[in-house]
């Protein structure tokens, strides 16, 4: 099959014929459909993550089951399903509990194995980790869920319990930071956005942000007290960086809830957090992990009927080919919204 490999870190990615993939016992194959590109792929290719070289990245994946193992009782060939891209190992408590998301053997394509740059996938644990498209759900939709929006989604309602009329700032309009404008907006809040970049605010301001700020060196906090008598309630961090971080947090009212979305590599030591100002104001500091596939099907539902539509974040798509020269320079793309790979392209 062709994949996207990558032979060590930050070295140039090249589409190659590679082994097909096996099912693992309790896995699937899966011929991929559509697959996103995201800045955990560039994390990846630059370093900041255990990777064992040679490797295929990608973990937003959505497609058709072609090889199914041993031992698994709910997937057939043929099945369109996607999966989360932190797949739990479906043994320990954490999994039996819908807790996947923070497994502790868990399992993410395009980390710990081959992922999803590619003709097809190999995916473990299928029977608590595969989610199943809808039929009014196309490949390039579900793809999107997987990663940025799915843990946006949680980052909002599981994690903060954003609550209608609440205001929410979201830091950073790329793929993570729009849909949690689309999402907060859909449970009734108002939602203030930060960038650097005006077009990506432009398109925040479409999906719903009321108001939106520049990130230009400006007071964010003092900016976003001034817009809501005192700070929103809640913060999400879509970016991850010292900066980021601090604008969201110092973005909250007395009592708020940030969440960290974004990673926060310790590129240069790990990154200051203004604890004085979560200590003081007794703010939340809540972390997000994507979401556990059992909790889909609630935020399925709202695709389906419509009251969310993950589609509008789809900016572009790609092959194989043109997402290995991109991989590299993907920290610095103006793109903003998601980019899907189809691998057949
Ligand atoms: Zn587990
Ligand atoms: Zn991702």
């Amino acid at each position: 099959m062709r994949a996207v490999i990558i032979d060590a870190v930050r070295a140039q990615p090249e589409v190659r014929e590679v082994d097909t993939p096996f099912a693992p016992e309790g896995g699937v194959v899966v011929q991929v459909k559509a697959t996103g590109m995201c800045r955990s792929d560039w994390h990846a290719w630059a370093g900041h993550d255990d990777i064992a070289w040679p490797h295929v990245p990608g973990h937003e994946l959505a497609g058709v089951i072609t090889e199914v193992g041993a031992g698994v009782e709910r997937w057939r060939v043929g099945d369109r399903v996607t999966v989360p891209f932190v797949c739990g190992c479906g043994r320990c408590a954490w999994c039996a509990a819908g807790e996947a998301q923070v497994c502790p053997d868990q399992e993410q394509p395009g980390f710990t194995h081959w992922g999803s740059f590619a003709e097809q996938v190999a995916l473990h644990a299928a029977d608590t980790n595969l989610v199943a498209i809808p039929e009014g759900v196309d490949f390039a939709t579900a793809a999107s869920l997987g990663c940025r929006f799915a843990t946006a989604y949680r980052a909002l309602v599981a994690r903060a319990r954003l609550t209608k009329g609440e205001w929410v700032t979201v830091v950073g309009a790329g793929g993570v930071g729009l849909s949690a404008v689309m999402i907060a907006r859909a449970l009734g809040a108002r939602v203030i956005a930060v960038d650097r970049k005006p077009e990506a605010l432009a398109l925040a301001t479409d999906l719903g942000a009321e108001q939106s700020l520049v990130a230009d060196g400006r007071d964010i906090g003092a900016d976003v007290a001034a817009l809501t008598d005192g700070g929103s309630h809640v913060a999400v961090d879509a970016v991850g960086s010292e900066q980021t971080s601090s604008d969201a947090i110092h973005s909250l009212r007395r009592r708020g809830r940030h969440v960290q979305v974004g990673l926060l590599p310790p590129v240069d030591g790990h990154p200051r957090v203004p604890m004085a100002r979560v200590i003081g104001w007794e703010l939340d500091l809540l972390g997000s992990h994507g979401m556990a596939a059992v909790d889909y099907p609630e935020m399925l539902a709202l695709i389906e009927s419509g009251a969310l539509q993950p589609q509008r974040l789809v900016e572009r798509t790609i092959g194989l080919e043109e997402a290995a020269s991109l991989l590299p320079v993907f920290d610095r793309t103006s793109v903003a919204g998601m980019t899907i790979i189809d691998p057949s392209r």
